[in-house]
């Protein structure tokens, strides 16, 4: 069946809705969901054969073995202010808490751990930096709902109204978070292991450690470690996207799958379109539709570095030589500070880093609904420079760190799965060459995606709207993009 017919059958169905959604990744599902809450008739098209985007799970290896395709951790969804208005558990979403959030192995044999506990972090620290790490995260695991305010909000106005409820905790985050990460670990901190830690959850920014803003990626993580933990959902992934789906589809949304938009004209007629895509992908669909300069702005959107994800089915745990890092969800492996920035150093280069920072965790040991008995599976992933190709010699790398830290490991692999940048793009479209942001989140991007306007989520064209991890807050698991889309077109071409 051709595409523009099954658009018509279900606008025959229906002669308009009130809006369309274009992708049903954990945005476009929080952006249908709000509009239909607010009464408005909406329909999803996805052009994958199931919902979720970046939120999906599958036994990418092995029967048996689940695997996070994309997301496996979620701080931020969780910590969602809008999953939070939702009845997500109800419709099947259980978060499971692994017994700490994050490790992070050093060379000497010992792992650096981020507990659930700030005093429990830092008495794992050098004892030079205890107080240190103390002063950093208690203030803001303590006032998590502002930080969270900010940082999720529509950023700008955000941070303004955070910034005048709790001025002292929101000016001391504000100025640490504008360095680098490098610049806040090696000044607040003498001993390895804090600044390792750091150097970690800084990374997650896929900037160098020496560019500001890669210290607030630290920060954010970090507190929200304390005050919500890293949940996996039970099951998957998927489990959220399963349940943002049925969710919607209670409140009388409908979803298509299986349904690659091409150009608006396919769509059936609303008085609103929210696309869930990035800049690159809606010049594709609406170029037509918008104005030379604000097309001129968006070709000028600039997108980060790739990842390089590799999934593995293994006949044990990894086997890690520093104890307690069987006791975290989520492994940092990379070793040192100095480590870890030379690597994201060399991705900022346009290099792939020979020992690359590696994104590790362990789901299996905590949801045993992953693989079968005795058995595991490993989501690991690394930064590589934006449509980075090679044929499996990162993927050995990745492996080789694990080794390095958890000797024996890669004996125990049953089967690998490999997913280089270019594989992550054909998989879904809005990871351009690997990018899994939505676009590069340095100083200037991440407040003024996808280009300098008041209203982010608004374009040109009366009722389009863009929806997507390429609009605040950015990337991340947690549907805010969506939300502050639907509420932007409720007040503009859907406004009753
Ligand atoms: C390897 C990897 C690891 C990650 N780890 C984490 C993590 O642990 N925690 C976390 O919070 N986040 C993580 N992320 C990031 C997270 O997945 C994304 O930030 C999030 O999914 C973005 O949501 P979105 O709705 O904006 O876009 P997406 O989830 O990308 O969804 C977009 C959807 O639109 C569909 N689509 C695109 N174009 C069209 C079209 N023309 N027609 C129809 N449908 C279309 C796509 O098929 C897709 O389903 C990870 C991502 C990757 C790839």
């Amino acid at each position: 069946m051709s595409l523009p017919s099954i658009a018509s059958l279900i606008s025959a169905r229906r002669a308009q809705y009130d809006a369309v959604v274009i992708g049903a990744g954990p945005n476009g599902l929080a952006a249908a969901i709000t509009l239909a809450r607010a009464g408005r008739s909406v329909v999803v098209y996805e052009a994958a054969a199931t919902v979720g985007g970046g939120t999906r799970t599958k036994e990418l290896t092995l029967p048996g073995f689940a695997h996070d395709v994309c997301s496996a951790v979620h701080p931020l969804g969780i910590g969602s202010p809008f999953f939070l208005t939702l009845p997500l558990g109800e419709y099947g979403l259980e978060w499971i808490q692994p017994d700490s959030p994050l490790a992070h192995p050093l060379p000497d044999g010992a792992a650096v751990l981020l507990e659930r506990s700030v005093a429990a972090t830092a008495a794992g620290l050098d004892a030079a930096d205890r107080a240190a790490y103390i002063a950093l995260m208690a203030p803001l695991a303590a006032d998590w709902p502002t930080l969270a305010a900010a940082f999720l909000g529509p950023l700008r106005p955000g941070m303004i109204a955070a910034g005048a409820q709790h001025p002292l905790m929101m000016a001391r985050f504000g100025l640490r978070a504008i360095r680098s990460a490098r610049n806040v670990a090696e000044r607040l901190f003498r001993g390895e292991r804090a600044r390792a830690l750091f150097a970690g959850m800084s990374a997650h920014s896929m900037l160098p450690l020496e560019q500001a803003p890669s210290a607030a990626f630290g920060l954010v993580l970090g507190a929200s470690g304390h005050a919500l933990g890293w949940p996996i959902p039970r099951g998957g992934s998927q489990r959220i996207a399963d349940a943002l789906a049925a969710y919607l589809r209670a409140l009388g949304g409908e979803i298509v799958t299986d349904t690659p938009i091409r150009s608006l004209a396919e769509l059936p007629p609303a008085r609103a379109i929210l696309c869930d895509v990035t800049p690159r992908q809606l010049l594709a669909l609406a170029g037509d539709r918008l104005p030379e300069g604000y097309r001129r702005r968006l070709m000028r959107f600039r997108y980060g570095p790739g990842a390089y994800k590799i999934d593995l089915a293994l006949d044990g745990p990894i086997p890690w030589a520093a104890p307690g890092a069987e006791r975290a969800g989520t492994v940092h492996v990379g070793g040192p500070l100095a480590e870890v920035a030379a690597a994201e150093r060399a991705v900022g280069r346009g290099e792939a880093p020979t020992a690359p920072f590696v994104l590790v965790a362990q789901q299996s040991r905590f949801d045993a609904s992953r693989a079968p008995a005795g058995q595991h599976t490993v989501w690991a992933y690394c930064h590589v420079p934006n449509g980075y190709s090679d044929d499996g010699v990162m993927a050995t790398r990745i492996e080789a760190q694990i080794e390095r830290f958890a000797p024996g490991f890669r004996d125990r692999i049953l089967a690998r799965h490999i997913m280089p940048p270019a594989a992550l793009e054909r998989y879904n479209a809005n990871y351009v060459g690997g990018d899994i942001n939505g676009g590069l989140q340095d100083f200037a991007q991440l407040f003024t995606r996808p280009t300098v306007q008041f209203n982010p989520y608004a374009t040109p064209n009366p009722g389009l709207y863009l929806c997507s991890s390429s609009t605040p807050p950015g990337g991340g698991v947690h549907g805010m993009c969506g939300y502050f889309a639907a509420q932007a077109a409720l007040r503009g071409a859907l406004a009753r």
